[in-house]
């Protein structure tokens, strides 16, 4: 008996590692009772049936190491402890015994730790896949492509220190050995905005800092810069220059590097940070107001933009400071304003960047490509950027939490619906479950006519003068009232705060979210001067001549507006991923204060409730808590038996039957299905693990 008691005070005291394990599944204060014991002992993982959470530690625990990856390698999904080199070996595994192409999919909010996870699963990926000649260079182009694609696309953020700024699906290809052969990158909606804005106590993209503090004197006089960030315009907007978490110097060389082996010529890295370096440059061009004209009050950052993208001086500054306008089939040059050039400039700036940004990842593309067509199947993992608010929050926060939204309805028809599936073709009778399906809200933002992202691009395609003001009015008449709009007419009933006039909310998924509407016209539509444009065509730098072709000058066509871009993009995405077979990785942040060993309970209360997670319990749990193959169930249990021990040489399915015959099972407790064997509750199970250790 004191061996029983053993048993359970060690569930007690470290909890379990599969909720489904739960006696009290349908309470919350148990859930994060569990979560809360096995943080304390360092055990971060914990099991939803199939479905991994995740607690950031914030801190090295040696969970990546070789060794560790040596337990997960070939080893059944359930006779490990919980692990994301699990998930990733499972996803592998059955790539290769079901040849069908995987997905893992990483959710979670900013700082929660799915980059991190994304990295991790791909290393494992990388060294416990098959070997074959030729298959490592291609492996460290894979793990290579990661931190350039972070210097250039993450920043520090309040929330977090290395912030996504855009979303990723990255493939790994493999052949019919399962060795890897070849990686795709799909970029999502870069925010480019952070280019010539950030918020306090933020900064722009890394690779900004990394060249200052990295490059030698040479390059860096090559450049006309300065070593220190402060003093640039588009580099201190946050007044957070330095991160103590982060080595900028050390990056760059990792990034320099990295370069050089993803097959960048030395030529085309000088070109790609001259880039980055006039961008520097042009934050520093400032405007007099001469009336209403705007003059360049300094010639020399201008001189320098032109010089590093090989440019002639007089376009680009003419180019800023002016703007064709056609009236009656006649060109006018008209004179922009202080406000207008000042604009004009952030615009060139954010495009240049964002353009660069997308051939970047083009070129990590060619890299990566897999020249001898013999892919077979994919695992893709996709890490975009956390569900966010902020105080105020804008059309960049509205897309990236409708693409919150978009992934967490694809998890959930996913999870019911091969759980219905399993059902089904195991052969055991299932009932449908209610469960919140937050489609309602995604169709909200992109309905055809009716959604907001419609109702906006209506707006930014009205002659006459349209306002982000105009916008939130025929929104607030188009949509009336609905479960997941407030107005700010009528204020939030629920909470009786009032909104601003130029606010509107959301009821996510995750949670209230209040968006101004300011600027949401404006970044919807886009636009860059056609001047700037044909300033850029004539730039003698490979790169942005080949980000400004000149066949986009003839193109009468209205570009897409961002929003629809991002729909379409985002609907693409979740057709590949529907056809996958997902694996899912739930993060959780365990404090506001990248503190380790700090467990938050109100921060992570809230994350259980978004991500759904009691609801994803609930459902694993509606019919059968357990479920295990016949095999790996009698391999564990055959001692248990004298009809099974040492070893059975039937069929595994009458194995377990005998088995469980001899448990005494009862027969409401347990269902034999065709593959596997279920059983209802935990304490079934419980009862034959102490048996098991007796
Ligand atoms: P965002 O949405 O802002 O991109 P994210 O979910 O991708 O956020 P990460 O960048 O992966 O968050 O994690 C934030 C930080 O937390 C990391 O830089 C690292 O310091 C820490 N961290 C995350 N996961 C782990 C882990 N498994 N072990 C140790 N530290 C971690
Ligand atoms: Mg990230």
């Amino acid at each position: 008996m004191d061996h029983v008691e053993g048993a359970l005070s060690a569930r007690d005291r470290v909890g379990v590692l599969d909720f489904v394990l739960l006696e009290n599944y349908r309470s919350e204060d148990a859930f994060i009772e569990n979560l809360r014991k096995r943080f304390q002992h360092n055990l971060i993982y914990t099991y939803i049936g199939p479905v991994v959470v995740s607690v950031n530690p914030y801190r090295d625990l040696k969970l990546y190491t070789p060794e560790q990856m040596q337990i997960y390698r070939g080893v059944n999904f359930y006779e490990a402890p919980p692990h994301i080199f699990a998930t990733a070996d499972n996803a592998y595994r059955s790539m290769r015994g079901e040849a069908r192409d995987q997905c893992v999919l990483i959710s979670g909010e900013s700082g929660a730790g799915k980059t991190e996870a994304s990295k991790k699963m791909l290393q494992y990926l990388a060294v416990c896949s098959t070997h074959s000649h030729d298959v490592d260079r291609i492996k460290d182009r894979l793990i290579l492509s990661n931190p350039v694609l972070e210097a250039f696309g993450n920043a520090k953020t309040i929330r977090n220190d290395n912030s996504s700024r855009f979303g990723k699906y990255m493939d790994v290809q493999f052949d019919y050995k399962g060795a890897p052969v070849g990686g795709h990158i799909l970029n999502y909606l870069l925010e480019k905005s952070r280019v010539v804005q950030q918020a306090e106590g933020e900064r722009s993209f890394h690779i900004f800092y990394q060249l200052l503090a990295g490059a030698d004197q040479d390059l860096l006089d090559t450049f006309f810069l300065e070593r220190r960030p402060d003093s640039y315009a588009y580099l201190s907007k946050g007044n957070c220059t330095r991160v103590s978490s982060i080595d900028d110097k050390a990056d760059f060389k990792t990034v320099y590097n990295a370069l050089k082996v993803i097959d960048f010529t030395q030529e085309e890295i000088e070109e790609l940070l001259s880039i980055v370096a006039s961008i520097i440059h042009l934050g520093d061009v400032v405007f007099t107001s001469d009336g209403d004209r705007a003059g360049i009050i300094d010639a020399m950052p201008v001189n320098r933009v032109a010089r590093l993208l090989q440019c002639p001086e007089e376009i680009l500054e003419k180019a800023l400071t002016h703007r064709t306008i056609v009236a009656k089939g006649e060109k006018l040059l008209s004179p922009l304003n202080e406000d207008q050039a000042a604009y004009a400039r952030d615009a060139l700036s954010k495009a240049v960047y964002d353009r660069m940004f997308t051939w970047l990842v083009q070129k990590i593309n060619t890299s990566l490509a897999n020249k001898e067509q013999y892919r077979k199947h994919v695992i893709g993992l996709l890490d975009i950027y956390g569900f966010e608010v902020f105080q105020k929050n804008s059309f960049e926060q509205f897309c990236i939490n409708f693409c919150n939204e978009k992934l967490q309805q694809l998890f959930i028809e996913l999870t019911l619906k091969s759980e219905q599936e399993e059902y089904l073709s195991e052969g055991i009778e299932w009932e449908p479950i209610a469960y919140f399906n937050n489609k309602i809200i995604c169709d909200l933002v992109e309905e055809r006519h009716r959604g907001i992202i419609s109702i906006l691009d209506e707006e930014c395609l009205l002659p006459g003068d349209p306002t982000d003001l105009t916008f939130l009015a025929k929104l607030e008449n188009a949509v009336g009232e609905h479960p997941h709009f407030v107005s700010h007419r009528t204020g939030d009933v629920q909470t009786r705060k009032t909104l601003d006039r130029d606010e509107f909310r959301l009821r996510h998924y995750a949670g209230d979210v209040t968006y101004s509407v300011t600027g949401f016209l404006d970044k919807n539509n886009d636009l860059l001067y056609r001047d700037l444009k044909e300033a850029m065509c004539e730039s003698k730098n490979q790169v942005t001549s080949s980000c400004f072709p000149k066949s986009e000058l003839d193109d009468k066509k209205r570009p897409v507006t961002t929003a629809t871009q991002f729909k379409t993009s985002l609907n693409q995405l979740m057709a590949i991923l529907m056809k996958e077979e997902p694996s899912y990785v739930r993060c959780i942040k365990p404090n506001d204060n990248k503190m380790p060993g700090v467990f938050d309970p109100i921060l992570i209360r809230h994350q259980v409730k978004y991500l759904g997670l009691m609801e994803n319990l609930r459902v694993r749990r509606a019919g059968f808590a357990y479920r295990r193959p016949y095999e790996a169930f009698l391999n564990r249990y055959k001692c248990l038996c004298k009809d099974t021990w040492p070893n059975y040489y039937g069929k595994p399915k009458d194995g377990v039957e005998l088995l469980c015959q001899s448990m005494e099972y009862r027969h409401d407790e347990y269902r034999l299905g065709n593959t596997k064997i279920f059983i209802r509750l935990p304490k079934t199970l419980f009862a034959t693990e102490d048996a098991f250790q007796l």
